[in-house]
């Protein structure tokens, strides 16, 4: 196996995982672009969200519903002012570089629009 993040899945290299499931892990970014900046990885290798298969809705729909607890867990709906941004880069010209799904979880500081 020598994919990154199907090695952190599995326990193989360390990450400083802040959740995990049956079906899917969530681990801080070595390179944070945000105060609070996690990563959410199925436990499935599947390349982007440009490769899902049909079957992969169960895992698809288990991350977005748990995204919700995730960031009240890490503390980014406090207040009035909370929130939080989702990311996932698809693809070279969307800056993807890690080919195993995953979604950033961002929060603790004020993003803008549009991304760069
Ligand atoms: P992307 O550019 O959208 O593919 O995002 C890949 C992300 O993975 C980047 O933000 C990297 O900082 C992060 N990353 C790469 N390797 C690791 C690792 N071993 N542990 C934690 N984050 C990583």
């Amino acid at each position: 196996m020598n994919c990154i993040f199907c090695r952190i899945a599995a326990g193989e290299i360390p990450a400083n995982i802040v959740y995990k499931d049956e079906y899917m892990v969530c681990f801080r970014d070595l390179n944070p672009q945000a105060p609070v900046h996690v990563l959410i990885i199925p436990r499935k290798h599947i390349v982007s969200l440009g490769e899902t298969e049909a079957e992969d809705h169960k895992i698809l729909g288990h991350i977005m519903e748990k995204v919700r607890t995730l960031a009240t867990e890490l503390g980014l709906m406090d207040g009035v002012d909370g929130g939080f941004r989702l990311v996932s880069n698809c693809g070279e010209e969307a800056g993807q570089s890690v080919l195993h799904l995953h979604f950033h979880l961002m929060g603790g500081r004020r993003f803008s629009w549009p991304p760069g």
